[in-house]
């Protein structure tokens, strides 16, 4: 039997309520029993994108799961009443799932980033999880993604990783899910940060729940996608006056 998880829904989004523990014991039960699985990691801006592309929040409404990665998701379910344990970020997840199918010998395929991070990724990948099977590798600037596609079909991975940045990497996977049976999932832009082309925020900045700080320090024209915060708390504050 699968655990289901019940959801906390913010601005129509349903958010899983569960730890990261038991949300990865989830994916690798569901893997391993071949469940096609689509996953989505979602902050404050893809939320607010949602709420303005109706096709884009209907697409999100209909993936298996949505983890609330961004304080400002555990922000919203607070305001609401509702409050979620904690972040699940799609960066976490990915490198538990790696280590896992490290472990046991899954397989992976990797699309998205630019060529020289996926250059950079097919080197290094082999040498941090030895046990990986990788299916494939691809960068995430094509035109026509029929090659790729069929390059999954034939490969058949267990877990496929799209880092294309959304909405496109969601949209990539609802169009190609069925594909596999397997795990699809939306990345961002963690494989710049896994062949160590970006670094992500020290502990301290993490723990003190001021990663969204540290990347916009660091990458100033980051500023744009924290703008949107003030309206989407706006929003939330509305909804839960209307749930009271
Ligand atoms: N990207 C891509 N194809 C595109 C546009 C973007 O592969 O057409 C990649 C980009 O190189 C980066 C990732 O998608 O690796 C998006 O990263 P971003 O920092 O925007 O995502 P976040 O982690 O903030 O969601």
């Amino acid at each position: 039997m699968q655990p289901s998880f019940s959801t906390v829904t913010v601005l129509d989004i349903p958010f899983i309520k569960t730890t990261a523990a038991k949300f990865q014991e989830t994916l690798q039960q569901r893997i391993l029993t071949q469940q096609n699985t689509f996953v989505v990691t979602a902050n404050p801006e893809i939320v607010m994108y949602a709420h303005h592309h109706p096709d884009y929040q209907q697409l999100l409404q209909a993936a298996d799961f949505v983890t609330p990665d961004g304080i400002g998701i555990l922000d919203g379910a607070k305001i609401l009443k509702q409050p979620l344990p904690e972040r699940i970020t799609g960066f976490d997840t990915l490198i538990d799932l790696l280590q896992w199918a490290s472990d046991h010998h899954r397989s992976a395929y990797f699309v998205g980033a630019k060529p020289e991070v996926i250059a950079a990724l097919k080197h290094k990948l082999p040498q941090d999880y030895p046990g990986l099977v990788i299916a494939g590798l691809h960068d995430g600037y094509f035109k026509d993604d029929s090659a790729i596609v069929a390059d999954i079909q034939r490969t058949q991975p267990d877990m496929v990783f799209a880092a294309l940045g959304f909405p496109k990497q969601e949209n990539f996977i609802a169009e190609h899910r069925q594909t596999t049976k397997g795990l699809w999932m939306g990345v961002g832009g963690s494989f710049d940060v896994l062949a160590g082309a970006v670094v992500r925020a020290p502990q301290w900045w993490q723990k003190h729940h001021l990663e969204w700080l540290y990347r916009t320090l660091k990458e100033p024209k980051r500023l744009k996608r924290i703008a949107v915060i003030p309206h989407y708390l706006h929003l939330v504050r509305q909804q839960a006056k209307q749930q009271r």
